[in-house]
């Protein structure tokens, strides 16, 4: 029996959202001077929630000149313990502040408010206060005695996390003594316009961060900018090669955060209900759009029926529709293209001979939505096991013997994640040896700590984001 909940709402008068925004550049937002404004739409709505400026090239010259000067003039020259000192204060802020950016982040990207309140931002000011920790420290981060910053940082992140990825990319920067200018989707640049105003309230010397908006174009001036010294990029494999290709032969450092098709593998040992668990979480947390979704499900067959009924059951009490609403499990796919795509793999995945199944669930009229879908009978050759949809569709293989789980799970182009569910310790460890991926969880998925390195093998990209490795990736040593 499913019990009936009473509408939840967040309320949405904690925000206040300007009717337009121009470019956050030398410490003080500006008109774009090349650009056509554009507009971010709530997913879950279709509302118009701003008008947002596109930066050209000459704003995007701008602001890299203006992180440059700051990198000249204060930062780079800034003790490590007086740069700890602000990276704390934003941390703070961030904290405070922290309920306002989890309903900006929601109405803004579509996901529920319960992810964006207790995962997005708890880890987002955990990865400010991680990095101010490592600002005064750097001589013993194990990169040599006194290691140097780079120079300018230009960052260009996608909309499934924003304000998450903002963070991973300007917390370790800043720790390290660079200046940064960063790009945000185009689809959700509001609450990295709320960590610009964030930047003022914190004295954060003009020119330390810029934040500029726009699409692709914007995004391949910033990256293409010869004063840019280090690229971050965390994105489609697609774009991930167009920029690995268009700064190749300069002295440019580069890290690329792409894609994913990660296995999660269940034994026929794991305990059932939280492995259902970890699978409902690794595939529909944060509707899908998630680099390391568990979206192959890799089942022990003799566990099969079993796991696939509870799954089945479980994911009927799933609940989609308002972000804001506290009840939410799934919210809206974040955009009419990003739903186009998972419509057109999920049609191709019926059309290759796969079986479709959703629960019962009734959609909201307006915004954009996709129910929790599993796919079964699902080949290795079909192309929902092998490309990334990055929304909440699961692909269920099945597999006999560990070294089929092996070879299945590693029969991908990708290698960031994995998942393995098992009572065994020696399993989870043989396991963990042999799958060619940057994470391996076992019996937990997608659980992240600012501690902790992230990154992948193969077309999910190079170099390592969080813990002690994140910061070499901003040093030149
Ligand atoms: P993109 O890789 O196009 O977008 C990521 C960021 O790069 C955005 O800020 C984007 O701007 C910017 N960008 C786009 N083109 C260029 C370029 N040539 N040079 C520099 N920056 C650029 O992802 P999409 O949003 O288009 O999503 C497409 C697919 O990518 C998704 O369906 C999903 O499968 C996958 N994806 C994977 C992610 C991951 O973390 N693994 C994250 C996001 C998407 P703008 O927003 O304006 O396009």
């Amino acid at each position: 029996m499913s019990f009936e909940y009473a509408p939840a709402p967040e309320s949405r008068a904690i925000v206040d959202i300007k009717s337009s925004y121009g470019l956050f550049i030398n410490g003080a937002f500006s008109e774009a001077t090349d650009g056509k404004p554009f507009k971010s739409v709530s997913p879950s709505s279709e509302e118009v929630l701003a008008e947002i400026s596109e930066a050209g090239p000459a704003d995007v010259d701008r602001a890299v000149k203006a992180a440059r000067k700051a990198y000249d003039k204060v930062w780079s020259t800034m003790p490590g313990r007086d740069r700890a000192k602000y990276l704390y204060r934003i941390a703070r802020i961030i904290q405070e502040r922290s309920r306002e950016l989890a309903v900006l982040e929601s109405l803004d990207n579509g996901k529920p408010i319960r992810e964006s309140r207790d995962v997005d931002l708890p880890l987002v000011a955990a990865h400010f206060f991680y990095y101010a920790g490592w600002a005064d420290k750097l001589g013993y981060a194990g990169f040599g005695s006194d290691p140097k910053p780079i120079g300018v940082a230009g960052q260009v992140i996608p909309w499934n996390f924003p304000l998450l990825m903002l963070a991973w990319k300007i917390a370790p920067a800043l720790a390290c003594g660079n200046t940064v200018v960063l790009k945000p989707a185009e689809t959700t640049p509001l609450t990295a316009l709320a960590f610009a105003e964030i930047c003022q309230q914190a004295d954060l010397p003009p020119g330390v961060v810029n934040i500029i908006t726009g699409a692709g174009d914007t995004g391949r001036a910033l990256v293409e900018h010869e004063g840019v010294g280090k690229v971050a990029f965390t994105g489609s494999t697609e774009v991930g090669r167009a920029i690995a290709k268009a700064v190749a032969g300069s002295n440019k450092r580069v890290t690329l955060e792409l894609g994913g098709k990660a296995a999660n593998v269940i034994f026929e040992d794991a305990p059932v209900d939280q492995a259902v668990e970890g699978i409902i979480n690794g595939i529909f947390f944060n509707q899908g759009h998630v680099c390391c979704a568990g979206s192959r499900l890799l089942v022990q067959e003799s566990v099969y029926d079993e796991v696939l009924a509870r799954l089945k059951r479980r994911m009927s009490t799933l609940r989609v529709g308002d972000p804001l609403d506290k009840n939410t499990d799934v919210g809206a796919i974040n955009s009419a293209m990003q739903l186009a795509k998972i419509r057109e793999l999920s049609q191709i995945g019926e059309d290759e001979g796969a079986e479709r199944w959703s629960p019962a669930c009734e959609l909201p009229e307006h915004g954009y939505w996709f129910p929790p879908t599993i796919f079964t009978g699902v080949s290795q050759a079909h192309r929902i096991a092998r490309e990334e949809i990055f929304g909440p569709v699961l692909s269920v293989l099945t597999f006999r013997t560990p070294a089929e789980a092996v070879e299945k799970a590693n029969n991908t182009p990708f290698g960031l994640s994995a998942g393995v569910w098992t009572e065994k310790g020696s399993r989870i460890l043989w396991m963990a040896n042999q799958l060619r991926a940057g994470v391996v969880w076992a019996n937990t998925f997608n659980r992240f700590d600012p501690a902790s390195p992230f990154g992948g093998y193969k077309e999910s990209g190079y170099g390592r984001e969080g813990g002690r490795h994140g910061l070499e990736a901003y040093l030149a040593h």
